[in-house]
Formats: C-alpha cells, sequence, structure tokens
C-alpha cells in the first residue's frame, strides 16, 4: 500500500495541499483524528450546499452530512468509513446517501483516504466524493424538456402529460421487445395535514424535497415525474420485479431520512408507495390503474409503506 506521509504539522500539510484540492471538480474534506473538519474544497460546497465557512471546526459526526446507507441506516455514530480509516489505516471506497444543507438526499460515492504522519501512525484522513454522473445527465436531458412545457414549475420534474407520453412509449417497446419495464407511484402521506399545519409554502418546499429525493434514486433513462398534487409517478426502464421492489423501498427509507428544516424544528414526512413491472396485455391504462390500486393498498393498511405485485412490507 502507498502511504500518503506528508510530515507531522497537520496545519502546515493543510496549507500545501489546499490549493491543489481547492481547484478539484470532485468535493474533498479532510478531518483530522478527531474527525474535526479542517479542510472543505469548493466542489464540496456546491454538493453538500454548505459552505467552508459552516463546517471547518466541526466535527463531521455532528450530524452535519449524516451519511446513511441505501437501507436508511446512519453511518455517523456505527459504520463511519473515517472512523474505520483512522482505526486501521486502510482506505476505504463506498455508495452512501449525504444530507444536502437544504434537506434532501444526495447519492455520492465516497472515496477516503488515510494521511500518515512520519512516525506512521494515521494523523488525518481525506474524503473525496462526488454525486454521480448519471443523475446530472439526467439533469440535461430535464433542461432540454423544459422548452416543450413538459416540465413541472414547482419540482422541474417532468409533468403528467410527459408522464403519460412515456408510460405509453414503454408499452409499445415492451410489446415489441419483451424487456420488463416497472411503474412507482408514490404519495405523500397525511400532506394535507402538513399544510394545515405549516402552510402552503412549507408544503411546496416538502413536495420539492420528495421530488429531490425520488430523482435522486433514478437511473440515467428513467422518468420521475410529478403526476400532480403530492402524487409522483416514476418508471423504470429495465428492470425485474425484485429489484423494482427494493429500489421503491429505498425511496421510502430515504424520503423518511429526510427533513425540512423551519424555525427549528425538523419537518418529516412519509410516504406510500405502490410498485409494479408490467404485465403482457396490459396497456398503459390497465397498468396505471393496477399500480394505483397498490398504492391505495398501501394507503388503507397504514401509510408508510410499499405494496408491490410481489410483497408487502412496512
Ligand atoms: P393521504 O395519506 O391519504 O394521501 O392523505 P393526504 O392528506 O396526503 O391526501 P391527498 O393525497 O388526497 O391530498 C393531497 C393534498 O395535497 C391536497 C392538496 O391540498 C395538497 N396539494 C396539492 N397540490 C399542492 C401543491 O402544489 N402545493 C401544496 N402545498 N399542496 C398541494
Ligand atoms: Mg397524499
Amino acid at each position: 500500500m502507498t502511504k500518503n506521509v506528508i510530515g507531522n504539522s497537520l496545519d502546515e500539510n493543510v496549507t500545501l495541499t489546499s490549493e491543489v484540492l481547492s481547484s478539484m471538480t470532485d468535493g474533498v474534506y479532510i478531518v483530522d483524528r478527531d474527525r474535526r473538519i479542517l479542510f472543505w474544497n469548493k466542489a464540496a460546497e456546491r454538493i453538500t450546499g454548505y459552505k467552508a465557512t459552516d463546517v471547518m471546526g466541526s466535527f463531521c459526526r455532528d450530524d452535519i452530512l449524516c451519511h446513511v446507507d441505501h437501507s436508511g441506516q446512519c453511518l455517523c455514530e456505527k459504520g463511519c468509513p473515517l472512523e474505520a480509516i483512522i482505526e486501521d489505516g486502510v482506505p476505504r471506497e463506498l455508495h452512501v446517501y449525504l444530507s444536502h444543507q437544504k434537506g434532501h438526499r444526495v447519492p455520492v460515492h465516497v472515496r477516503g483516504t488515510p494521511i500518515f504522519g512520519t512516525d506512521n501512525q494515521v494523523i488525518a484522513c481525506v474524503e473525496v466524493f462526488n454525486d454521480d454522473t448519471q443523475r446530472l445527465s439526467m439533469m440535461d436531458r430535464l433542461a432540454k424538456l423544459e422548452d416543450q412545457a413538459l416540465l413541472d414549475p414547482l419540482t422541474g420534474l417532468t409533468n403528467r402529460r410527459h408522464f403519460e407520453q412515456t408510460l405509453e412509449k414503454s408499452i409499445n417497446r415492451y410489446q415489441r421487445q419483451h424487456k420488463p419495464f416497472g411503474l412507482i407511484l408514490v404519495d405523500i402521506d397525511q400532506f394535507k395535514k402538513i399544510n394545515d399545519f405549516y402552510g402552503h409554502d412549507m408544503g411546496d418546499q416538502l413536495i420539492g424535497l420528495i421530488a429531490r429525493t425520488l430523482s435522486g434514486h433514478c437511473r440515467a433513462y428513467d422518468t420521475a415525474s410529478r403526476w400532480g398534487g403530492d402524487k409522483f409517478a416514476v418508471i423504470i426502464d429495465d428492470i425485474d420485479q425484485q429489484t423494482l421492489t427494493e429500489m421503491a423501498e429505498r425511496m421510502r427509507n430515504t424520503v423518511n431520512r429526510s427533513a425540512l428544516e423551519h424555525n427549528e424544528c425538523h419537518i418529516t414526512v412519509s410516504v406510500s408507495i405502490g410498485a409494479s413491472i408490467v404485465q403482457e396485455d396490459e396497456d398503459a391504462q390497465t397498468f396505471f390503474q393496477r399500480v394505483n390500486d397498490l398504492l391505495l393498498n398501501a394507503k388503507q393498511k397504514g401509510r408508510n409503506q410499499t405494496w408491490s405485485s410481489d410483497m408487502a412490507s412496512e
């Protein structure tokens, strides 16, 4: 293993390397052995929404980014990769979700590397992370749709019209090629109460938060749309039922882990989900209706759960 040995004076080292790291397009931050943040580059500001001045000197375990894994498990207290690297000096790489300053979750690819002092001890750790390029290419695609009145202005997702066009096209392609695709319908639970309690503006912000969370789970050629009101529809290309159900559950878990800050309180919501891959001989309308019935079952059975054609989970 090649070791990054820079010296024993951490302040000196951080000054030396900060110019190079500042210009990187990946997010970079450096923590000392106590996981205190010593350096935070411009790309880290862009990806997380936190300015260097917001985070420098604080501890990364202080719920700033609050990394969670695919199942929604918080890694800060148990399973922190930086803590493990500081312990054993072994670099690590993983896919996690960080908490953006605006409250939504951002999927990131994280690489953590130890920095060794001359006495062979780990004196700090560098984390390099980036939001996935698939998501960025999807945003490019959405920018092109803006001109065609197919975007929902509140969320930036495609609108119901675009969803219906895409569903028709997907059904036609399925009838020709028999490559299964999936539909996930998501509806916010008890959203009227949120509007009544916090006001319509906060309600709008929560709709935006859910939209960002759902699109964060999509691959480049999946389509997340705002179907209307507090309901979203996601078409997932080329997928089997089990993977679709797992994806829907990840969406639900991530929403559960997301929060909006308002007057020093965390506003959280849950969603109910219906998810299924298309069946032989279904047209767009019958497929949509069947998945919508699954969603209604999830609501009737207590909300905050996924109902799919192969399972029901809480
Ligand atoms: P349920 O768990 O059964 O879904 O309960 P719910 O209260 O979420 O009920 P429903 O989905 O039927 O209600 C959706 C509400 O969303 C109704 C409407 O007041 C609100 N809504 C619809 N569009 C918007 C919007 O653009 N902004 C805001 N803030 N609220 C909206
Ligand atoms: Mg609702």
